[in-house]
């Protein structure tokens, strides 16, 4: 069975992972502190702030920019629905937009029309490992005053414009989940340029402490800590932290590797009419995070119909990105809110394999199987 997607790790993470262990330091501490610096340096951000996933990565972002009850944050549809999870765990409403239909991200031009007098952010998602058209998103932020706090999930190490995503906005938000390029198992972490963003996410992810219990730990004096605000456990382990200390040292290689293959995938179903591979805008590359085929209505077989075949065949496929507003839990609070391209994009796209490790043989099976399917 050819996988949909794979962690690369090699006994580099094993050592790390065994030493974190052994020095007896697990929770919060110097690797992860380690894996921040590296992620800070990366992004090109003054600061990485670890969590435990992106999802609670999201919810401090959004309170420490002081969205909650009674706001609206503006959010596609189309993403995991974690994203607009978050909003409702930080007591905002999320208010779904559409998304553009080459690009599958938040389409700017209908984001004004969506805009409240309630509104007070915006939640931007670089789907599946493609930038969203932050400086458009930008300039419409600016002129209402809205703060963006970018869901930067499935792109570490992707661009826009040629810089690196991560300093772009007030908060990014990363996921070290192992669907993305790199993992820790599960794993987060925002990065900021605003101190004060960095300092509440600080206290915020511990309890809301005013100082780590690593630093109390490493004190020659006794320190006591305070409590000022409410705060949450949304800590990683340093266990997890020393395993992200090496997935970043592989990025670039993992990135890399992605890319051929997303390249040759392109390459093999460029001539098909009726399959649409992945749109690249003008100011930003795409990091393969997932690769999506949309297949179109006079295909000689439905979306469905080829995901079974594959998976009979040995291959695993998954459905496009999904459409939260189309939930039971979201169709609940808010009744069924109409959002066509999202809708249609939802119902016509699959995911196929892809992973740092997948050799060359693997990749040409998963073209020649489609291939075949599709009678091309
Ligand atoms: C994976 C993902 C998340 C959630 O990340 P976790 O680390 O699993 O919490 C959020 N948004 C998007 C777009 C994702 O792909």
């Amino acid at each position: 069975m050819i996988p949909i997607t794979k962690p690369f790790f090699d006994e580099r993470e094993e050592r790390a992972a065994a030493e974190a262990i052994r020095s007896g330091w697990v929770v919060q501490g110097p690797r992860t502190q380690e894996f921040e610096k590296l992620v800070a340096e990366r992004v090109g951000a003054q600061y990485a702030l670890a969590t435990s996933n992106c999802t609670t990565a999201l919810h401090l972002a959004l309170i420490a920019s002081g969205i909650g009850a009674g706001d609206e944050v503006l959010v596609p549809s189309y993403s995991f629905i974690a994203s607009a999870n978050s909003i409702l765990h930080a007591g905002a409403t999320p208010v779904f937009v559409d998304i553009d239909a080459r690009t599958y991200n938040l389409d700017p031009a209908l984001l004004e029309e969506k805009i409240t007098p309630r509104t007070r952010a915006i939640m931007p998602v670089h789907q599946i490992g493609l930038a969203a058209d932050i400086d458009t998103i930008h300039a419409i932020a600016r002129k209402h005053q809205l703060s963006v706090i970018e869901d930067a999930a499935t792109i570490i190490g992707g661009t826009y414009k040629n810089k690196p995503i991560g300093a772009h906005s007030r908060a990014v938000c990363f996921s070290f989940h192992p669907r993305k390029a790199i993992t820790t198992g599960e794993g987060g972490m925002v990065t900021t340029n605003d101190p004060d963003i960095a300092r509440q996410i600080d206290m915020l992810r511990s309890h809301g402490a005013n100082v780590s219990d690593y630093a109390r730990h490493g004190a020659a004096k006794v320190i006591i800590e305070e409590y000022p605000v409410l705060g949450y456990n949304y800590r990683l382990t340093d266990i997890q932290g020393a395993v992200g200390v090496e997935q970043m040292k592989k990025l670039d290689w993992i990135l890399e590797r992605r890319l051929e293959i997303g390249r040759r995938y392109n390459e093999a179903f460029a001539d098909l009419d009726f399959i649409a591979t992945p749109y690249e805008p003008p100011y930003a590359a795409h990091t393969y995070q997932s690769y999506c085929l949309r297949v179109a209505h006079n295909a000689p077989k439905t979306r469905d119909e080829i995901m079974a075949e594959m998976q009979a065949a040995g291959i695993a496929t998954r459905r496009g990105v999904m459409a939260a507003h189309l939930e039971p839990v979201y169709v609940n609070r808010y009744g069924r809110v109409a959002l066509p391209v999202t809708e249609e994009a939802t119902r016509s796209t699959l995911l196929l394999p892809i992973y740092a490790q997948m050799t060359q043989a693997e990749v040409e099976t998963v073209v020649r199987v489609l291939r075949q399917i599709l009678g091309a």
